[in-house]
């Protein structure tokens, strides 16, 4: 499913979930690789994964390297503006009240998250930032933003918890511009009605290396969508 502007904007898109399945398991093993604790333990196949058990914090956190989106309609920062340093900022995973800006302040006040876990995630998103942004840019794509989850999991002996990223990393949770074109290629196609939205997430997967082999690929072409669908599991 492709949703946006919570849940207002709804649509089935042939194709995505592979993609992003594919997509996001790249990019959680390469953290993983770069010692980062992530819930991520194998794909299982097309369009599931195994993963770690976790209790999430019910927070967003939103990584900005370039203002745009929210950012720049509620600040009035033009669009593209490159920031002097990444932007954190929290957002509370509440459906119905459109997951609201709140500061850290809010955080602690209402016990959503304790300061030193806080601390934690802060210095964790950042080295995320770091990673993935070196990561696009040899295929020559700019992070623009993205968003993050975070849960507690507990060690084996039950005694302790310790801090991991959950959720997924995929064109529907960052925002990916052509380096040289900025052309959009993620969510923003299906937001903004910029067009074929799965084009963008094929040309992510096809610079990442995780494209599913072409054999294994049928596109169908429906007007001004395309969608793909694989022969083989
Ligand atoms: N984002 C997300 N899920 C959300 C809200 C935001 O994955 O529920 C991502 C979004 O794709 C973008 C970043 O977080 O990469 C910052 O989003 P922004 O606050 O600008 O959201 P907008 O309201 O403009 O979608």
């Amino acid at each position: 499913d492709a949703t946006a502007f919570n849940n207002l904007k709804k649509t089935n898109i042939d194709g995505k979930g592979a993609l992003n399945n594919k997509i996001s398991e790249h990019i959680l093993s390469h953290l993983n690789h770069c010692g980062i604790k992530t819930h991520f333990i194998k794909r299982i196949n097309m369009r599931e994964q195994l993963i770690k058990k976790a209790e999430i914090f019910p927070i967003e956190f939103i990584v900005r390297n370039i203002s745009t989106g929210s950012l720049s309609k509620r600040l009035g920062i033009p669009e593209g503006t490159v920031l002097e340093k990444p932007l954190l900022e929290y957002c509370l995973k509440d459906d119905e009240l459109n997951d609201p800006l709140i500061s850290k302040e809010h955080i602690y006040t209402f016990n959503w998250a304790k300061e030193e876990e806080i601390n934690e995630i802060d210095k964790i998103s950042l080295r995320i930032n770091d990673i993935l942004t070196g990561m696009f840019r040899v295929i020559e794509i700019k992070l623009v933003d993205f968003k993050l989850e975070f849960g507690k999991s507990w060690n084996k002996d039950k005694k302790d918890t310790q801090i991991i990223l959950a959720d997924e990393i995929s064109p529907d949770t960052c925002r990916l511009w052509d380096l040289k074109t900025e052309k959009k290629l993620d969510k923003d196609r299906f937001r903004n009605d910029l067009g074929n939205i799965i084009e963008g997430y094929q040309e992510v997967a096809r610079r990442l290396g995780v494209m599913p082999v072409e054999s294994n690929i049928k596109e169908v072409n429906f007007g001004k969508t395309t969608s793909i669908k694989f022969k083989n599991k």
